[in-house]
């Protein structure tokens, strides 16, 4: 049976591999706007609006977070989806969910608690995000995590080393075949590279780390300054970005649905297997304009990401998660009963992983209260 609507290509709930505990279907929703529903009313979505996206929690209201960032790659992700008749629920889904396991400080947090899990199998968000919806959301009494659907839980987890494929089961698999994920969860990955790189180039000239002329030397930024500047000379800077970047956004993302509609047009898949066993991604922008985007992020790793008031404030959060992992590692006791008694029978491997679970959790500011506590002590 197909959903009314959807192209044949598009997942399917009455094809999907379903729950992995089975449940009765709800009376008046789809089963993946079930999944949307149980991921907006989780613990771990909440804490989103206290996590940094690029700039710290405290350092002003206006910048995004994870919260916003999220809504802003799903609003992407379901225009997209829409457009290419594929499935919104699921697309927003997963958009939704992608950056639930995201550390407190974000890239400077996951890679410290990286750094420190090294001897324990390492830490990376993607794949806490998938053990946030499997395992650690406790709210349903029959069952852990939020019990998703394969096809959600398959596009959260974008990508995964094989060793950690291995021990993953029915997601880990297409990693070890080497197959692609369905439609929706490539455009939610897509969507997400959209987002941030649009809105870390408002957040960035907000906070006075990149200036117009900075900006100017990249095409994507360069090709719709010249047409805002030609309608609107006299346009003071905070519109002239934000008309950029609407403008940005609109032609990169109508570039990613003519250029994927091109490529299935091309591969005709007549089902989601067939889009699994492509070889490469549909969902795709055109060479040109991706190479443009690619230059923008290569851009803002250099100009933003890398800027000396962005790296003072990595070299502090780096100290604060070290200084959390091995005061929480030494004495269990100081997190709260739940994790305390979780890792008190486990190996130094399981308790590091109870350790991590629990700092990832944290929000920005919940983090700087905690290590606050732990040097006063
Ligand atoms: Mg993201």
């Amino acid at each position: 049976m197909t959903a009314a609507g959807l192209a044949p290509y598009a997942a399917n709930e009455f094809a999907s591999r379903g729950r992995k505990y089975q449940e009765p279907r709800a009376a008046y929703r789809g089963e993946y706007q079930r999944d949307r529903d149980r991921i907006i009313h989780s613990t771990a979505f909440r804490r989103l609006v206290y996590k940094t996206q690029v700039f710290v929690n405290h350092e002003g209201d206006l910048y995004r977070t994870r919260l916003t960032h999220s809504l802003e790659v799903s609003q992407i992700g379901r225009s997209v989806a829409v457009a290419l008749n594929l499935n919104e629920p699921l697309t927003e889904a997963i958009c939704l969910a992608h950056d639930l396991g995201h550390t407190p400080f974000g890239h400077a947090g996951q890679d410290t608690l990286n750094a420190c899990m090294r001897d324990y199998g390492g830490f990376e968000h993607n794949l806490q995000s998938l053990r946030v919806v499997d395992e650690l959301e406790a709210k349903y009494a029959d069952f852990p995590g939020l019990n998703l659907m394969f096809e959600t839980r398959e596009g959260i987890l974008k990508h995964c080393s094989n060793r950690n494929a291995r021990e993953l089961g029915d997601v880990g698999e297409r990693f070890l075949q080497r197959r692609e994920a369905g439609l929706e969860a490539q455009i939610a990955n897509i969507a997400d590279a959209i987002a941030y790189n649009n809105h870390d180039v408002d957040d960035g000239f907000r906070a006075g780390l990149l200036s117009l002329d900075q900006l100017r030397e990249q095409t994507l930024f360069e090709t719709q300054y010249a047409r805002v500047h030609s309608l609107y000379p006299e346009l003071e800077d905070r519109r002239l970005i934000y008309e950029i970047i609407r403008r940005m956004i609109g032609t990169v993302v109508t570039d990613l649905i003519e250029e994927t509609q091109r490529r299935l047009e091309e591969h005709r898949p007549g089902s989601i297997e067939d889009v699994r066993a492509a070889g490469k991604p549909l969902v795709s922008m055109s060479d040109e304009v991706y190479q443009q985007h690619v230059s923008l992020k290569r851009f803002l790793t250099r100009h933003l990401y890398g800027h000396e008031q962005k790296l003072e404030m990595t070299r502090k959060v780096q100290v604060m998660v070290k200084e959390l992992f091995a005061a929480y590692s030494e004495d269990v006791q100081r997190m709260p009963p739940e994790f305390a008694n979780a890792a008190a029978s486990l190996d130094d491997a399981g308790r590091a992983r109870v350790v991590a679970d629990y700092i990832a959790g944290m929000t920005d500011r919940y983090a700087i209260a905690a290590h606050e506590d732990i040097a006063g002590c």
